[in-house]
């Protein structure tokens, strides 16, 4: 075994690799860019190497950086995480090159699935059920149409090299191909250095059900069982779950096996994951291959007791795989929820920002082994690569934690989700938290009748306004605000502490909130007569009482015959109460006047957020029509195309191809009719 390795990523996977790394007593060395130079990871490992700049390119892609930090700190092997180099055959043979052992599968098995279309001419040969589609080497647009219509819309245009759920368009019909064509390649192009694309039939209504295999280097290759990962956004995973429900054990044993002839067709060693796509009870197809440990390895280490990078730091060294098929056995339920810094209902932008304020549920310290669990399993994970305090960069992947349950039975994993996500408080970047809590409340989700298609087909429901504890959660927010102006920890009588809200016998002082979310302004009144409090809010009036507890940001208030207790983080006059499950926002409309937020008025062409421009459309003078393509822009892992939000003369474009914009950043000015 290694006594020293690398690990070439960040954010939670770094953190993940360094755990098992610690418990097996070998030390870890980090490497950070610029922006991640106090970020977690860096604390999590024992020695830590700066490699370049913020941007992904100017550092945990600069491979030649990575393999001389490995050298200088004398580490044997370099764990590639995933994204980055984890898929990168170059950067995998440059470490061979410096005698440094690549923790992943060989060279040629790399680049034998690499690319999405000459895996599937392999697979095709290993007799692995592939999508009807076209994926052959000549690119020529007009052919690439003509198979197309032959095969009949909607299909699905995908980047050969793509990945992370990008490089993806759905074509309906045969007059927007070459339009999404053009798209597609440009993004390839840009996100893989490679444009080159497959089309396949894009089917209705699937499942995503991928296999772990794993092989080590004596010829040993088995499966650890199925995962479901259907429910997506962008064609990215946001909730996973193993084993896959409904999945008959006939049928467990068919994919399970593929998945080994897949890997074993390209001499494959390591962890890997074989996605296949399933279509009715039983049809299955290979999708692709991803030669790394995945996002959502956690949930398979949940069901088996196993450590995933333990076993791919003993293959790597040389030693036979722990356990064979038969000794492999699934054990209840797993789901792992993606939280990310995101606004959902604004099409799932990416939102950065400082972590204010980040409480997550109690995890257990997790106590997998190689060969099971080394004592009972911990029923909640988290996986997280950020603390309080930390921003959300638009560099990375705004990923903020992975929210791990297990249960006995996949009801028991899904009630413990549920409580799980109604503790996470997040104030900085905007989450999926709210988002993902209706998702696995959803009647398709609870009683596991997933596909592809659950978000977009139940979009309305998902999205509609729910109704939350607002009297108990403004209680809260008036607790924290009394306490604080008041200056008294207890409600006794925090009157007596007030300066400027002085008062003898009877007082009464109108506050003024405004409810955040829904931008909605109102007013409560409290009173106090003798030693009676009294709130009034919507023409009710209630006795009031209110204390803070003893924990961080804990308060607790009666209000009538109700009792409530609950959290509130105060950031400036904004009042984030956590109660029942639920998140709420109250601004305190203080003496001094708010400046309004500054509203995206129509007409202004800004960035909805940081990031890349990748394509200017229009040149000053241009005449556009409303809805025009006018600028495209890439953050993190989209594109955006900003249009004209009327007709009008293009009379500036004040950014160009390759510039960096900052968020609400005015990117052309357009003269309006
Ligand atoms: P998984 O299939 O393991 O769930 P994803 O496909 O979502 O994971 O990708 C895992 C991570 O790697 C994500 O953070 C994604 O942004 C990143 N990623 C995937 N493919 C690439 C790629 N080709 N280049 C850069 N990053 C990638
Ligand atoms: P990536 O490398 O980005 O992970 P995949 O080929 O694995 O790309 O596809 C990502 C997702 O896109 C799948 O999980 C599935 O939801 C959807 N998808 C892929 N191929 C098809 C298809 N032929 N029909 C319908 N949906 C598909
Ligand atoms: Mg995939």
């Amino acid at each position: 075994m290694f006594n020293k390795i690398l690990i070439a990523n960040r954010g939670e996977i770094a953190c993940r690799v360094a755990a098992t790394c610690k418990r097996l007593g070998i030390a870890s060395v980090a490497v950070y860019s610029d922006a991640d130079a106090t970020a977690k990871h860096v604390a999590a490992c024992d020695e830590a190497v700066h490699i370049g700049d913020s941007t992904a390119a100017e550092s945990y892609l600069r491979y030649e950086r990575i393999i001389a930090a490995a050298l200088a700190t004398g580490a044997q092997a370099v764990h590639p995480g995933y994204g980055f180099l984890s898929e990168n055959e170059a950067f995998a043979q440059a470490c061979e090159a410096a005698g440094i052992v690549f923790i992943g599968p060989p060279v040629e098995a790399i680049a034998a699935m690499g690319s999405k279309a000459a895996a599937k001419a392999l697979m095709h040969a290993a007799a692995v059920p592939l999508v009807p589609g076209y994926h052959g080497d000549d690119q020529d647009a007009q052919l690439l149409q003509r198979e197309a219509d032959a095969m009949g819309y909607p299909v699905l245009l995908k980047a050969s090299a793509g990945g992370g759920g990008k490089g993806m368009r759905v074509v309906e019909r045969n007059e927007d191909f070459a339009a999404a064509l053009a798209s597609c390649k440009r993004e390839a192009a840009s996100s893989f250095g490679n444009d080159r694309v497959l089309i396949e039939k894009y089917l209705t209504r699937p499942r995503h059900v991928e296999v772990q295999v794993f092989a080590d280097q004596h010829g040993g290759a088995v499966y650890l069982f199925d995962r479901d990962c259907s429910v997506q956004r962008r064609h990215q995973k946001v909730l996973e779950e193993a084993p896959a429900p409904g999945l008959a054990a006939e049928l467990r044993r068919e994919m399970g096996e593929a998945a080994v002839a897949a890997a074993r067709a390209v001499n494959y060693v390591g962890a890997g994951t074989v996605e296949f796509i399933m279509t009715g009870a039983s049809h299955f197809y290979f999708m692709e291959m991803n030669t790394r440990l995945q996002v959502e390895h956690p949930v398979t280490e949940m069901v088996t007791g196993l450590d995933l990078v333990e076993w791919q730091l003993r293959v790597a060294a040389g030693e036979p795989l722990p356990l064979t098929q038969a000794q492999l056995k699934l054990d209840g339920h797993a789901i792992e929820a993606r939280i990310y810094a995101e606004h959902p209902a604004r099409g799932f932008l990416p939102s950065t920002g400082t972590l204010k304020h980040l409480r997550m549920p109690e995890g257990v310290e997790f106590t997998l082994g190689s060969t099971g669990p080394a004592a009972s399993r911990a029923p909640v994970r988290i996986d997280s690569g950020v603390r309080e305090g930390d921003t959300i960069t638009p560099f990375y992947d705004p990923m903020i934690a992975k929210l791990i349950v297990h249960g006995a039975t996949r009801a028991e994993a899904l009630a413990r989700m549920s409580r799980a996500l109604r503790a996470c408080e997040v104030v900085g970047p905007h989450t999926n938290v709210e988002f993902l809590q209706r998702i696995v409340a959803s009647e398709p989700f609870s009683s596991g009748d997933l596909d592809t298609g659950l978000i977009e087909r139940h979009h309305d429901a998902l999205f509609a306004p729910v109704k939350k504890p607002f009297r108990e959660a403004l209680a809260l927010a008036c607790a924290a605000l009394l306490t604080r102006e008041g200056g008294a920890a207890h409600g006794a009588s925090p009157w007596d502490a007030l300066t400027h809200w002085r008062l003898n016998s009877g007082y009464t002082q109108t506050l003024a909130w405004r409810e955040v979310e829904s931008d909605t302004a109102f007013a409560t009144t409290f009173a106090r007569d003798g030693g009676v409090q009294t709130l009034e809010y919507a023409e009710q009036r209630d006795s009031f009482t209110w204390w803070s507890g003893t924990g961080v940001h804990e308060f607790g208030a009666t209000m009538g015959d109700s009792h409530i207790t609950g959290r509130v983080f105060v950031d400036g006059d904004v009042f984030h109460v956590f109660c029942l499950g639920e998140a709420q926002a109250f601004e305190w409309q203080n003496l001094l006047a708010h400046a309004a937020d500054a509203e995206h008025g129509e007409g202004r062409l800004t960035a909805p957020m940081p990031g890349k421009v990748i394509a200017v459309l229009v040149e000053a003078g241009a005449v556009v029509e409303k809805g025009a393509p006018l600028i495209v822009m890439e953050a993190m892992k989209m594109e955006h195309t900003i249009g004209a939000p009327s007709a009008g003369t293009v009379s500036e474009v004040l950014y160009a191809v390759g510039d960096q914009v900052a968020d609400g950043a005015q990117l052309l000015v357009l003269e309006v009719g």
